[in-house]
Parts: structure tokens; C-alpha cells; sequence
């Protein structure tokens, strides 16, 4: 508390200090100039000591020629712990809302949204990252000269707000009542944090006076914006209110608490908690669990007992988060709850047990496979999440290039044509068919698709499993389907000769067919379907497009350190002498890895004339490649480095998956 008021104080007592001068106070609540964010960037300084400076702050330019502030600082927050430090440090300025008056002034309404959506997508770049981004983004908008330098200086304060991942965050629950359910809905923000009269609410787009006004009148706190983005905040409303309306109901239930005793006094536990297994409070608390673990893509539910209490831990990108500790007297009805559902034998308490649930989470099915293991301290169950919409992603999340996305967008609205993914197993070519599925879902034509197995469940399309061994294959059910008047088909892999015979057909006769190959980039799969026995000339005109893909570990945004990279690699891959590259180097929160998720790269080859004239048999890949490199495409390993150059992948990393 004491370092959010020196700052406020500070602020005050540098209030000539800043880009701009301080505009005339129209809230008698606030004892602070309005604009004074902009100015004395100390937290930049080289060596800052983690004090707030107490005299004569001088200004420091936003230009981002302070390169010796480390990116490390920047980004994201994970817990209350995190944020609590990052406000003591002084690293963080964070964001006084009553400032964005005369910002917004400056800058454009629009710019600052535009702005606070960088920082929420991109919760790691450093301001010139985000400015470069903006710039993008504006331009692209036509913008005009001066609100793109005035989007300079914002994303330069903004790289000093913290954004909150709220899939892994646990706001102060103290924080969280201070404001109303419904009107957290209605707003679509989550007060995380309340120190004293400051309310640090995450939000998406602070950019509304209005909401400010609302929240500030119904908390009579100060508000203080951190970012965070609107899915995020949505899931974390929904599980942060929900608990807290159970969190009494269940305090309430009158429970036996567990006591070893004799096998008499046990049976009567046992009873006690199939009974209220099947009643509200704990059929509420088990749903909730169960969804909140699913709307956070936890991939597994932990239930552990302990002596006195038991724990409840999601597996969220590979790290054991705890949710929720109740007492252990719960545990019997909850577990009990858990074997009701998955159909498990509920008087077994003393061996172990396997089961499943089947629930649908937003129209989406999702397996839960449970296991259930006695322990100690009582029945400790581990549940698998199998999500298939977990790693749906919309073709925007994928990280195409604007330009890419444009190009490949455009093959998408094609009424006929193949378009082809390829990669190694595990390169995320299926989600990327299913997220280009989904935009063509858009378009209110008839889809079919022909998988084994079916890895998602998609709505508004037919989805069909083949089954060799009651000989329903590709070949079979594509020739049936045919006859089911579909628009756009989607055949899971081309194997064989007569899948592909059938793939190109489909598209030459006004289908937009959409597969996958297994060839290491886009020109080779050309090849590929010759040596298939596909005609050259029927590949000329049927095939689209065709974008290879691979998948790459992001550096872990806790332990960025410089890469080293030596001279021979930098004229290898033609890096100039002094650029700067980052990977992980290991901490707790990656497991030592060094990376936390991934991310696609990839070459988008699109058939154009000169390309066609050259699909022939014999030709080898380079040819092709070498045509499709002459009309915009980028490569692989081009478009890795790019990325790399953003910091958001090491060279090495780009260097293992396509090279
Ligand atoms: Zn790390």
C-alpha cells in the first residue's frame, strides 16, 4: 500500500514534469494532476534501485532509445504475489485511469485501443515492440502522422502496465467482493487487487469514462487499470463469482467430520456422503470445478487429500496451479459426486477406480477420464481433461502475417480448389484445417468432413469417422458423401492414390477441399502428389494453395536471457553483427525448460500461373520453390527468424524445427 501512495504522492510533487502539463482537475476525489503519466519515467533509468526517487526526477525521454531497460521487466503477471512485488519494486507504473483524459486527447480514442489490444495480445513486448505494432495497425488504418508518433508515446507508457494472465491468477477475494457480480459482467472487468483505496481492476479496454465513473462511485475506491484480455476476464468472472456465492453454502453444510472409528461409524460417513453428494451445494461446487478447469484449458484436475483439508490443482500449461482448499470433510461427497457422474461403483472406497465423464461446455463435448486412487488422508482423484475444442483456435491466434493471413483468406473464400496443409506429426496442421474450417463455417455452406479420428467437434458440420476394419476408408465415404451435396470437404490426411484421385476430382467438379500431406514444406508437397499418381495436369488446376507448418517452443517470458549466437550462424542465416536474440534460461515456473507454449511457423505457397506452368513429373521441389519464393512467399526458416528477431522464439529453437 505505502509504494502505491508514494507514488501517487510523487506524482504530485513532480506535476510539471511529463509530456504534458497538467490539465484542470474535474474530480475534487483525486489529489493528483491528470497527466503527469507521460513524464519522469525513472522506472527506465539504467540501475534503477527499486526506490522511488525523492527529488528532482528529471524527465526521461519515451523515445525507446533506453535500451539498457530489460525486457524481462516488462509483461506479464501471474498471481497476487507477482503484482504485490512488481508495485514494490517501482518496476511498473501503473496506469491511474483519471490520466487518460488528456491522453486520449493526444493520442485518438481509437489509438489507444488499438494500443491496449497490442499489450494484451503481445503481454511481452517492450515499447518499441508495441509501438512497432501500433505503427502496423495505424498505418494500416490511415491514421495520420501525428496520431502515429502520439502512439508512440503510449505504448511506451503502456509497456509499463502490468497484464495479468487471468487463466492462472487468483484475485484477492477481498478485492473481488468489493464489486457486484452482475456488474462485473456487465462491465467485463475483475477487481484482483485492493490495497487501502486503490482498486487495481483487471480490464480490457479501460477506455470507457463511464465504466471508470460506475466503478469508482459503487467501490469508493481509486480505480488503477491493469490489462488483461476480454476472454480472460469473462472465464475469470464466471469462476471467481461462482466460488464465492459456494464458498458460504458450503461453509454451512452440516457435515460428520471424518474420524477413524469403527467400520459401523464409517458405513454412516459413507452414507452421510452419498447423500449429499446428490445435493445442490456440492452438485454446484463439482460442475464448477469441472467447467472452470475446462474454460482455464487446465489438462488435468487434481483432487489431494491432506490431514485436515483437501486441495483442488489444475495442470495448466504443464504447471500445477491450486484453486481451491476445503475442508476435508467435504471430500467424501465430493468424490462421491465425481463417482455418480462417471458411473464408478460409490460404495468402493478401499481399491482403486477408473471412470469417465462426458459433459459439453458450450455446445462442445469434452472426455474426462477419471481416476481415483485411496490414500492416506482419503480418496485422491486425478481427472484428465480431454478437451477437443482446447487447442481451437481462430486463424488469427496462429500468428500469421497480416500479409499471409490476407492470402490465405482469399483461398478460403474460393468456391473450388484444394488447399493442403503439411508438416510432421505434431505440427499443429490440424488445428490450423479446423480454424480455416471454422471462417468457411461463416459463409452458411453445407460441410463435410471425413476424419480418423475425428480430434475435434465442430458445429454446423457433418463429421464422419471412417472405419477400416468395417472397410468404411476415405475412398468409401468420400464417394458417399459426394452425393451428400457438401460445398467444402475436409479428408483428414490423403494416404493413397485414390484418396487424392478423389480430392482432386471433388475440386475440379466445384468443391473446396481441404487435407493434409505429410511432406516437410509447401513445394514438396507437389511432388508429393505426383509421385501419388495424380496427373500434373489436374494438380495445375485443382490444387490452391498449399501452407506448410511446424510448431516451435515460446522462450519461457520469466527467464529471457541473451542467446549467444555465434558468427557462423550470423552469416548463415545473414544476421547482422550486433541484433539481439533471446531465449529461456530455466527457472521455476518453466521447470528449467526454458519455454511455456508454442507457437505455428510456417510457408504459405499459393498457385499462381508461373508455378503452374511449371507442375510437371520429374520436376524437383527447388524448382518449385525457387517460383513461389519469386511471388511472395516467405519461407520457413524467413519466417522463423522473424520471429525470432521479435523475441519471442530463440534462433536455436527456429533453427532445430525447420533447418
Ligand atoms: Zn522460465
Amino acid at each position: 500500500m505505502i509504494q502505491i501512495k508514494q507514488h501517487w504522492r510523487l506524482r504530485c510533487e513532480h506535476e510539471n514534469i511529463g509530456f504534458f502539463r497538467p490539465a484542470t482537475m474535474t474530480d475534487p476525489d483525486i489529489e493528483l494532476p491528470h497527466d503527469v503519466l507521460l513524464g519522469d519515467d525513472f522506472s527506465r533509468r539504467p540501475g534503477h534501485t527499486g526506490e522511488w526517487p525523492s527529488q528532482s526526477t528529471a524527465p526521461v525521454p519515451l523515445d525507446g532509445s533506453d535500451a539498457a531497460f530489460s525486457p524481462l521487466q516488462m509483461g506479464v503477471v501471474h498471481d497476487l504475489d507477482q503484482l504485490q512485488s512488481l508495485l514494490q519494486q517501482g518496476i511498473f507504473r501503473v496506469l491511474p485511469l483519471e490520466s487518460m483524459g488528456p491522453l486520449e486527447k493526444s493520442a485518438g480514442h481509437e489509438c489507444l485501443v488499438d494500443a491496449f489490444r497490442a499489450r494484451t495480445l503481445h503481454p511481452m513486448d517492450d515499447s518499441a515492440e508495441t509501438a512497432a505494432r501500433l505503427m502496423v495497425q495505424l498505418s494500416k488504418a490511415g491514421h495520420n502522422q501525428h496520431a502515429v508518433s502520439q502512439a508512440l508515446l503510449v505504448a511506451g507508457v503502456l509497456s509499463h502496465v502490468p497484464v495479468a494472465e487471468l487463466m492462472e491468477f487468483e484475485p484477492q477475494s477481498q478485492a473481488v467482493e468489493t464489486l457486484p457480480a452482475d456488474m462485473a459482467n456487465r462491465l467485463n472487468v475483475l477487481p484482483i487487487l485492493r490495497e487501502g483505496d486503490v482498486l487495481m481492476v483487471a480490464m480490457a479496454e479501460p477506455m470507457d469514462a463511464e465504466h471508470q465513473h460506475l466503478i469508482r462511485f459503487v467501490t469508493q475506491c481509486r480505480v488503477v487499470a491493469v490489462l488483461a484480455t476480454k476472454d480472460d476476464i469473462q472465464h475469470a468472472i464466471a469462476r471467481c463469482y461462482a466460488m464465492h456465492s459456494d464458498s458460504g453454502d458450503l461453509e454451512s453444510l452440516a457435515i460428520s467430520e471424518i474420524e477413524t472409528g469403527s467400520e459401523e461409524e464409517e458405513m454412516r460417513v459413507w452414507s452421510e456422503a452419498e447423500t449429499l453428494a446428490r445435493q445442490a451445494p456440492i452438485v454446484r461446487l463439482v460442475s464448477t470445478l469441472l467447467s472452470d478447469a475446462v474454460s482455464r484449458r487446465a489438462s488435468d484436475i487434481h483432487i489431494r487429500p491432506g490431514q485436515k483439508t483437501f486441495e483442488v490443482l489444475y495442470r495448466i500449461n504443464g504447471t500445477l496451479v491450486s484453486v481451491r482448499r476445503l475442508r476435508r470433510a467435504l471430500l467424501p461427497p465430493v468424490v462421491g459426486r465425481i463417482k455418480i457422474l462417471a458411473s464408478m461403483n460409490s460404495s468402493e472406497h478401499r481399491l482403486p477406480q477408473d471412470g469417465r465423464i462426458r459433459i459439453s461446455e458450450n455446445g462442445a463435448g469434452i472426455d474426462l477420464r477419471i481416476s481415483i486412487i485411496p490414500s492416506q488422508f482419503g480418496e485422491s482423484v486425478v481427472i484428465r481433461v480431454l478437451a477437443r475444442t482446447a487447442d481451437m483456435r481462430s486463424l488469427d491466434a496462429i500468428g500469421f502475417e497480416a500479409s499471409d493471413l490476407a492470402r490465405l483468406r482469399d483461398l478460403l473464400r474460393r468456391s473450388m480448389g484444394i488447399v493442403l496443409v503439411t508438416g510432421p506429426t505434431g505440427s499443429g496442421k490440424t488445428t490450423t484445417l479446423y480454424a480455416a474450417l471454422q471462417e468457411v463455417v461463416r459463409q452458411n455452406v453445407n460441410i463435410i468432413t471425413v476424419e480418423d479420428p475425428i480430434e475435434y467437434e465442430l458445429d454446423n458440420v457433418i463429421q464422419i469417422q471412417v472405419n477400416p476394419v468395417i472397410d468404411f476408408s476415405f475412398p468409401k465415404a468420400l464417394r458417399h458423401i459426394l452425393r451428400h451435396d457438401p460445398d467444402v470437404i475436409l479428408i483428414g490426411e490423403m494416404r493413397d492414390y485414390e484418396t487424392a484421385k478423389i480430392a482432386v476430382e471433388s475440386a475440379l467438379t466445384g468443391h473446396l477441399v481441404f487435407s493434409t500431406l505429410h511432406t516437410n514444406d509447401a513445394p514438396s508437397a507437389l511432388v508429393r502428389l505426383i509421385e501419388m499418381g495424380v496427373e500434373p495436369y489436374l494438380i495445375r488446376s485443382a490444387v490452391i494453395g498449399v501452407l506448410a507448418q511446424r510448431l516451435v517452443r515460446t522462450n519461457c517470458p520469466h527467464c529471457r536471457e541473451i542467446e549467444p549466437v555465434d558468427t557462423l550462424m550470423r552469416t548463415n542465416l545473414d544476421l547482422g553483427p550486433d541484433e539481439v536474440f533471446w531465449r529461456g534460461a530455466g527457472c521455476d515456473r518453466c521447470h528449467g525448460t526454458g519455454f511455456s507454449g508454442r507457437q505455428a511457423i510456417y510457408e504459405l505457397l499459393v498457385m499462381d500461373k508461373q508455378l503452374a506452368e511449371r507442375v510437371d513429373i520429374g520436376v524437383s521441389a527447388d524448382v518449385y520453390r525457387d517460383s513461389a519464393l519469386a511471388s511472395r512467399m516467405h519461407s520457413l526458416p524467413a519466417n522463423g527468424i522473424k520471429l525470432a528477431r521479435t523475441g519471442a522464439v530463440s534462433l536455436a529453437e527456429i533453427y532445430r524445427a525447420c533447418m
